[in-house]
């Protein structure tokens, strides 16, 4: 995470960026990638439109089929299929989706 950069400290040392002393850049990456990591905590779901699941993978999703007012909206638990023909499924039926989010895992 260190890009070994020399830098002035806060009392305008030059110091290299190293772990034990990040440079104001390194430090405000590592805290934005764990602001995008707990926002990920807090709110699990995903847009289709800005990331896929892997092929195969179970999810929860939330459906997308305007035309159909029985199914449109309505959160699914079911697989991901990629490729030209996929979707998000369920048995018998196979659908867009505006959102998911990866299945609870009872594996701790
Ligand atoms: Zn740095």
């Amino acid at each position: 995470m260190a890009c070994g950069i020399p830098f002035h400290d806060e009392r305008g040392d030059v110091q290299d960026c190293e772990p034990e002393s990040l440079c104001r850049r390194c430090l405000l990456g590592i805290v934005r990638e764990q602001a995008g990591e707990l926002e990920r905590l807090r709110n699990p779901w995903r847009k289709t439109a800005d990331e896929l699941p892997e092929d195969g993978a179970n999810v929860c999703f939330v459906t997308e089929c305007p035309n159909d007012k029985w199914y449109h909206g309505r959160v699914l638990g079911g697989r991901f299929m990629a490729g030209e023909f996929g979707g998000f499924s369920v048995p018998g039926l196979m659908v867009r989706a505006s959102h998911w989010c990866p299945m609870p895992s009872f594996q701790g």
